[in-house]
């Protein structure tokens, strides 16, 4: 493989496709081009898509997006690509699913989960992110591709990368699970394994970034990238039968993903895809590496990084790049931000698998604990339509519930050690029940 080393020369040519109009600085409003940029030269804001919603009111209905592909390409005008044939390896569109016995452990009615760990190719939601960053990506000429990441963004960089010709390179803290590295380097990249947190590593990758001419998908490339996650929003409503919800519990790690699903939730509104309400968002953060939960508890609308410590790798990120802009969201809509311990992580990956038959990663146990929380609590309101979002997969991560699941029985290839062994399980069961009841 040969890793470009040069500076890259940013084509700038516009096709008449495209349905994006430039990048905006969110806090100051400065307008730039639609380059591979992502900080305001002027006020050092995160830089932001913009469309043009007029002219989407016009060409978009529901109809055209049901008769488009079964992947987030279907949403393609509200997505920052130029090209009609995107890279399209089936990312997106994965089950709603009706979570009716979770909801009733839960004391609540109406829950549905957002299936992304089994999101394509790679099992989480990050293909979502970097199937747009790499279509935008090789419309400005890079040629080499890369990221600063927690595991899951290394795994769908690298295999999207792969299916698009692209060379690739990712960085990765050196202490990940297994399954994050493993299902990276299959792919073929080079992989850094950097000795040091996230923040560290998303610290060298800024340098790189100035320093070789390289598309990071969450770099230079963030405000492409972190679009794709508006598709977890368009997906629940289209899935709802056009309808939004009126709740929403999702993980926190950088902030991007929650607050992608509001603005794709606004802009559906906006150009009169689905009719306006309310919809209350809640954050779901790891007690270990928890600095929004904690400005958003103290009222502040700062975030004071921390040092993660907690198995939820995938979220640990200590110093959020969009986090004040979650507190905002989760406050103006009346929503919650919380944390949960490593043991409720695990409590909640299990409470999944065993009453829905998901297995889902540690974001996810944190996310459906938070949601435990906050239905314990009385923040849930028993008639309000949930939604979970899911975003990874528990085969990833088996660390984690490794020792809190019992284990297999071992017997003969033979009835009566089959008949014995049933009896223990069952004699086993008995107890745990009588242990229940007392
Ligand atoms: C990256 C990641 C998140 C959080 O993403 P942000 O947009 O940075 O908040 C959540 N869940 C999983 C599984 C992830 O890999």
């Amino acid at each position: 493989m040969t890793l470009a080393t040069e500076p890259h020369t940013q084509l700038t040519a516009r096709s008449t496709a495209a349905t994006f109009t430039g990048l905006k600085c969110k806090e100051c409003g400065a307008e730039y081009e639609a380059k591979a940029i992502h900080v305001c030269e002027e006020c050092f804001g995160p830089l932001e898509v913009t469309y043009d919603y007029a002219h989407l009111s016009k060409v978009v209905t529901r109809e055209k997006i049901e008769r488009g592909p079964k992947s987030i390409w279907r949403y393609r005008e509200f997505l920052p690509v130029e090209t009609d044939h995107p890279i399209d390896v089936g990312t997106g569109f994965t089950p709603l699913l009706k979570a009716n016995r979770l909801a009733r452990r839960l004391g609540i009615k109406h829950l549905y989960i957002k299936n992304d760990a089994v999101n394509m190719p790679t099992l989480s939601f990050k293909d979502r992110v970097v199937s747009v960053a790499l279509t935008r990506a090789r419309e400005l000429g890079f040629t080499t591709v890369s990221c600063a990441s927690t595991g899951n963004l290394a795994n769908s960089t690298a295999a999207i990368a792969a299916h698009a010709g692209l060379d690739c390179c990712v960085f990765i803290p050196a202490d990940l699970e297994a399954g994050k590295v493993l299902g990276t380097l299959i792919y073929g990249p080079t992989v850094m394994a950097v000795q040091g947190n996230y923040d560290q590593v998303n610290r060298l990758c800024s340098e790189v970034a100035n320093t070789h001419g390289w598309g990071f998908v969450n770099i230079n490339l963030r405000p492409y990238y972190s679009e794709g996650s508006k598709t977890l929003g368009y997906e629940v409503i289209e899935q709802l039968g056009w309808q939004l919800p009126d709740h929403i519990v999702a993980p926190l790690a950088s902030g991007s993903l929650f607050t992608k699903i509001y603005k794709g939730f606004q802009e559906f509104i906006q150009v009169g895809l689905v009719e306006g309400k309310a919809v209350r968002f809640s954050g779901a953060q790891a007690e270990g590496c928890s600095p929004i939960a904690k400005a958003f508890a103290e009222g502040r609308d700062f975030i004071a990084p921390v040092k993660p410590n907690t198995i939820a790798k995938s979220i640990a990120i200590g110093n959020p790049a969009d986090g004040v802009y979650a507190v905002e969201i989760a406050r103006k809509t009346n929503g919650n931000i919380a944390s949960v311990t490593d043991a409720e992580i695990v409590e909640g990956i299990k409470l999944l698998a065993e009453t829905e038959g998901i297995f889902t990663e540690t974001a996810g146990g944190t996310t459906i604990a938070v949601l435990k929380k906050l239905a314990e609590a009385g923040k849930i309101n028993p008639d309000e339509t949930t939604v979970a979002y899911i975003t990874g997969n528990g085969l990833k991560t088996q660390e984690a519930v490794q020792g809190y699941i019992g284990e297999p029985l071992t017997i003969e290839p033979k009835l009566d050690s089959f008949e014995r062994a049933l009896e223990r399980a069952q004699t086993l069961d008995r107890l745990e029940w009588q242990q229940v009841l007392v």
